[in-house]
């Protein structure tokens, strides 16, 4: 039996703004947590005031890694340069590919109500950086389920007590939502070697002596299995594992490469209209 995985460090959110001005709570991509290879940001976006979504993420450049959003509730539509389009609800995920170049706009398709999701951002390695833009539009009731009576995981990504999940991906990553009864535990065998972070939405999980609390990322050690323990009130949260990539991180804006020479043939390229 293998040791258990202990938390190496619990962070907060950064409250910002992003795309047509949309408040968000930054987890990943922060001062504070600049990257966990190969997860380069993670966004939570959860509001009932419309003002501060409804202008949404209007056109605007990627190259070199995956967006992936993830709707608790509320839609969304994608749009792409490569002709791809599709509007995901309440539960669903949208998981792109930027690869060599993609051009999207993402806006929230609803002008009142909560809106709350996610943006998790994967990295590529340099020998798929330039790979053809992908889109794919998972709607909620193509996201592979394991419902216990403690546990409710929903497997955006990976492979959960030899469920598969939905998302094709290419690098090994897993990404799932979890929610969990009170006290519930959650295992689960993740390689050694890879990272993992978790973000409670809801409740608390607690791994060890250690208590990871609404809105906050717990941050794994590299090897060991996994389990955590939900607290009086339950628990829900996402799962992102994944195996590092190991290579150079240059990243500007909306552009993720391995060195300072790529991105600026990113720029370049962008203003020259070669993205898809
Ligand atoms: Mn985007």
């Amino acid at each position: 039996m293998s040791q258990k995985r202990s938390l190496l460090a619990v962070v907060d959110g950064m409250p910002t703004s992003d795309g047509a001005g949309v408040s968000l709570l930054r987890v990943v991509g922060t001062p504070q947590i600049d990257y966990l290879d190969p997860f380069l940001m993670l966004d939570e976006f959860k509001n009932d005031d419309p003002g501060a979504y409804v202008a949404g993420f209007p056109e605007h450049p990627h190259r070199g890694f995956e967006t992936v959003s993830y709707m608790k509730q509320g839609a969304m539509k994608h749009r792409d340069s490569a002709g791809n389009e599709g509007i995901i609800h309440d539960g669903g995920v949208q998981w792109m590919t930027a690869g060599r170049g993609i051009i999207h706009s993402e806006m929230p398709q609803q002008t009142e109500g909560l809106l709350w999701g996610y943006q998790l951002w994967v990295n590529l390695p340099a020998a798929h950086k330039m790979t053809a833009p992908r889109y794919q539009d998972i709607q909620t009731d193509d996201i592979p389920e394991v419902i216990t009576d403690e546990l409710h995981v929903r497997i955006m990504a990976g492979n959960y007590a030899g469920v598969e999940g939905a998302s094709q991906t290419l690098w090994p990553v897993e990404y799932m939502d979890i929610m969990a009864k009170p006290h519930a535990v959650m295992a689960h065998d993740i390689p050694d070697g890879h990272n993992v972070m978790v973000f409670v939405y809801d409740g608390e999980m607690t791994v060890g002596d250690k208590v990871i609390r609404p809105h906050q990322l717990g941050i794994f050690e590299q090897s060991g299995s996994l389990e955590m323990v939900a607290g009086e009130t339950g628990a829900g949260c996402l799962l992102m594992a994944g195996k590092p990539i190991g290579e150079p991180v240059a990243k500007m804006g909306p552009f993720v490469m391995n060195t300072e020479a790529e991105l600026r043939q990113a720029v370049m390229d962008f203003r020259a209209g070669k993205f898809a």
